[in-house]
């Protein structure tokens, strides 16, 4: 399998500003609550979320590329510690997956790939 290494700023921006619009709908519907002006949550939330753009900038993510996985993977693991793949490379995003295992393997003819099986028969051998 790959570490596929990405950036976290999309996705905490996302969740940042998310999570500020929802915690201010909460807010805002609560009897008695915050006093708020209409437009200051939306704005919040924005905030939050260019926050996050920018912290996320500084941050890495590194995850196993196996899709039925996707296990966090330390910045120095060559294993996988889920499902015990080995890391054979980087790639940055999880499309990148099937042209770099194609890559590896022309690269790696006699490597054993343990699902090479059920993932590529037409690579099998033909039996005769
Ligand atoms: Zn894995």
């Amino acid at each position: 399998m790959f570490r596929v290494e990405r950036s976290m700023a999309a996705r905490l921006g996302r969740t940042l500003g998310m999570g500020a619009l929802m915690l201010g709908g909460v807010v805002a519907g609560m009897k008695g609550g915050l006093q708020l002006e209409a437009g200051t949550i939306p704005m919040i939330a924005v905030g939050l979320g260019v926050t996050g753009l920018v912290l996320g900038r500084f941050l890495r993510e590194s995850r196993c590329s196996e899709p039925r996985c996707g296990a966090t993977l330390a910045s120095g693991d060559k294993v996988c510690p889920r499902c015990g793949g080995d890391v054979v490379g980087v790639i940055h995003h999880p499309r990148e997956r099937l042209a770099a295992e194609e890559a590896w393997r022309r690269a790696h003819p006699d490597a054993a790939e343990p699902d090479a099986a059920q993932s590529t028969p037409a690579a099998a051998p033909p039996a005769s």
